[in-house]
Order: C-alpha cells, then sequence, then structure tokens
C-alpha cells in the first residue's frame, strides 16, 4: 500500500534555507542510493538526510524532492515547490525534479516502486506540462548513479505514466467489468487530486 509520508510525519529537519522550484522544469532525474537497503524506511531517510546537511557535504536539506521505498511510500524530501539539490550543478537542479528511488545494487525496483514514480511523474506533468523528460543522474553528469536496473528501465519506458491497466474481457460478458473499470479510473483521478490539493495546501501556508 502506497502512502505519501510528508516531512512532518516522517519528522524531518527543518531546511537550512530553500529556494522555490523552477517553473520550466525539463523534467523528473532517477536516483539510486548506491548502497544495499534493508530495515525501515522512515529511519532510513533521516539518516540520509543527516548525512546529507551534516560535513563534509553540509548541504541545506535531504537532496531530493521526494524518496520512494520498494513498497511504494513516497517520502516528502524538498518537496513540491523547492528546487533539488541532488543532481550536482545549479543548471541540472534547476531543470529537473529529484526522485530517491531507495534500491541499491542487486536490488531492481519493485513493481510498487514503479507504479507509485509513475504517479510522481504524472503528478509533476500536471503542474509542468512540458516537464516531460525522465532521465537518469548518469544522463546529467559522470555517476555510476541510478545503477544498471534503474538505467535500463528509463530506456525501456518503464516508468512512463500510462493509463489505468485493467484487463479487457473478451467477449465483454456484462457491465460487470466495465464498472470495475471506471472505478478504477476513479480512484486514480481521486488520488491525483488528492496529491494536487496538497501541492495548492502548501503553497497557500507558504503564502
Ligand atoms: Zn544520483
Amino acid at each position: 500500500m502506497s502512502t505519501y509520508i510528508s516531512r512532518a510525519k516522517w519528522g524531518a529537519s527543518p531546511p537550512v534555507k530553500t529556494l522555490p522550484l523552477s517553473t520550466k522544469l525539463k523534467g523528473v532525474c532517477l536516483h539510486w542510493m548506491g548502497f544495499h537497503i534493508e530495515g525501515d524506511s522512515t529511519r532510513l531517510v533521516k539518516s540520509i538526510q543527516r548525512n546529507h546537511m551534516s560535513p563534509p557535504k553540509s548541504w541545506w536539506d535531504l537532496a531530493y524532492n521526494e524518496m520512494i521505498d520498494q513498497d511504494g511510500n513516497v517520502f516528502e524530501g524538498r518537496g513540491l515547490t523547492h528546487r533539488s539539490g541532488a543532481q550536482g550543478g545549479t543548471r541540472n537542479n534547476k531543470a529537473y525534479y529529484a526522485l530517491g528511488l531507495m534500491v541499491g545494487p542487486g536490488q531492481p525496483p519493485s513493481d510498487e516502486l514503479v507504479a507509485a514514480v509513475r504517479k510522481r511523474i504524472k503528478v509533476i506533468r500536471t503542474m509542468q506540462p512540458s516537464a516531460t523528460a525522465v532521465v537518469g543522474h548518469n544522463e546529467l553528469k559522470a555517476t555510476s548513479c541510478p545503477g544498471p536496473d534503474i538505467e535500463r528501465m528509463i530506456r525501456a519506458g518503464m516508468f512512463e505514466p500510462r493509463p489505468v491497466d485493467v484487463p479487457i474481457p473478451d467477449p465483454l460478458p456484462d457491465l460487470g467489468p466495465l464498472k470495475e473499470r471506471v472505478e478504477a479510473i476513479e480512484m486514480e483521478v481521486a488520488a491525483l487530486y488528492a496529491d494536487i490539493e496538497a501541492l495548492y495546501e502548501k503553497a497557500g501556508a507558504n503564502g
């Protein structure tokens, strides 16, 4: 079960400083953690924030806009309104929203994680329809991030948002399955609106 976990919910430290998200995003940049991931996701997100904000890095905040675990849980990082710090350099941080996928070497992303990434990309594109790129960190600079599994999945287009995938029976027997399809689409739309509402709420709270 995929959940959106706000900074308040996971107990984030406040950022040292923030910059607004660019209104001219090119798209989303995918990262991995680069080490074997196991154990409680909330504890891990907290420890990664500590690592990013402590010397020698001493960054303003957790570098990613969001982090997503193998269960598809989405942890709010810099969030939908602030610029990333994960891509190494102002130009790339301005141009791409940073998603940190909580996997390491030999840990291919689960179906739940992939589904959550697609959903977040859909949210970004709803905010900024021209932000269509989905790139790996290694496409922006020389790095082993996001690793071979995610690189392959990006090339295969597996993170592209797609319509609700409900099998259509053949022959169509009655209205039962159609009703299920409509319900599935309604749930998808409701989830998307919930995300957008959260964004508006936050924008309002920030003035
Ligand atoms: Zn990276």
